[in-house]
């Protein structure tokens, strides 16, 4: 789909049928991808894409992750073996493309009893570039602007282009619905990239799955903003519940009986939720896994 004259949308087909992980192309004299999905993205959506616009995959000069999750940067490896290009990530993100079981081994120690046999994997790759909030990228033809808006992970960014004011932000802004959202960092990180994405001129948001209330990825004008609004809503609405079901349940309760309790969401935001509500002295951690409110 094409979002402007040299930017394009692509859905790589991920998890089941008629979902996707985004990934966008910004075609100059260059080309610059921002997100390689999955492992096989590459070649089953992006690689054919750009041929059908004309163009070698060859002149891929830089992928550009929105963040070190394995759907978003599985594809990152091959595409750098196939076409030399300069990966660049933030910088807090670098450890997590190079050793992709640290994100199992980091949530395991912050949660020990949420994520028995998962794994995240993807094939290692090392970061040619290690972007920090506030850098401008200068990919022959393209200048694009690094926005830091942690959250969802530690190094989630948005990948700005502010000629076109397209804003290519992966799982920063999760917009809501049932299981929404899924954070792995922290849920204060989260609402004040919200707070910060609601202050920026956006004309195009790319989110990198098609979250609800729109269900779909490419959200221009008021629509963008709605997502924006309706994601801090969520995570402040989300907030407000599991301090209610906490303070209902008689005793002390682990991460998944306040996620049952609660209804909605996923158990690994809650335990952001429950570390931010610690650090604001609201709650308590009483065992490993086992939380009340603060007395
Ligand atoms: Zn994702």
């Amino acid at each position: 789909m094409k979002i402007t004259d040299s930017i394009y949308f692509v859905e790589c087909p991920w998890a089941r049928p008629g979902y996707f992980v985004s990934s966008c192309i910004i075609v100059r004299r260059s080309i610059v991808v921002v997100d390689a999905g999955v492992e096989d993205s590459p070649k089953n959506a992006i690689y054919p894409y750009i041929s059908s616009l004309g163009r070698e995959i060859s002149k891929i000069s830089h992928l550009l992750l929105t963040h070190a999750h394995f759907d978003h940067c599985g594809g990152a490896a091959p595409m750098k073996d196939e076409t030399k290009c300069s990966i660049g990530v933030h910088e807090l993100g670098g450890p997590f493309l190079r050793d992709p079981g640290l994100l199992i081994k980091q949530l395991n120690s912050r949660f020990p009893t949420l994520f028995s046999g998962r794994d995240f994997s993807f094939k290692p790759v090392s970061p040619d570039i290690l972007f920090r909030d506030g850098d401008l990228i200068d990919a022959d033809g393209s200048h694009l602007r690094i926005l830091h808006v942690p959250g969802h992970s530690p190094c989630s960014s948005c990948i700005v282009d502010e000629e076109e004011g397209v804003y290519i932000c992966g799982d920063s802004a999760q917009g809501r619905g049932e299981n929404r959202p899924l954070l792995f960092h922290s849920s204060s990180e989260y609402a004040e990239s919200m707070r910060r994405l609601l202050s920026e001129p956006i004309k195009v948001l790319v989110i990198g799955h098609p979250f609800p209330p729109f269900s779909k990825a490419v959200l221009r004008g008021e629509e963008a903003k709605e997502h924006i609004r309706q994601s801090l809503r969520a995570i402040e609405e989300l907030t407000r519940l599991v301090l209610e079901a906490l303070k209902s349940l008689a005793k002390p309760a682990s991460i998944k009986q306040i996620h049952e309790r609660v209804g909605v969401s996923q158990p690994v935001t809650i335990g952001c939720v429950l570390e931010e509500l610690e650090a604001e002295g609201k709650v308590e951690r009483v065992d490993v896994d086992l939380w009340a409110p603060s007395t």
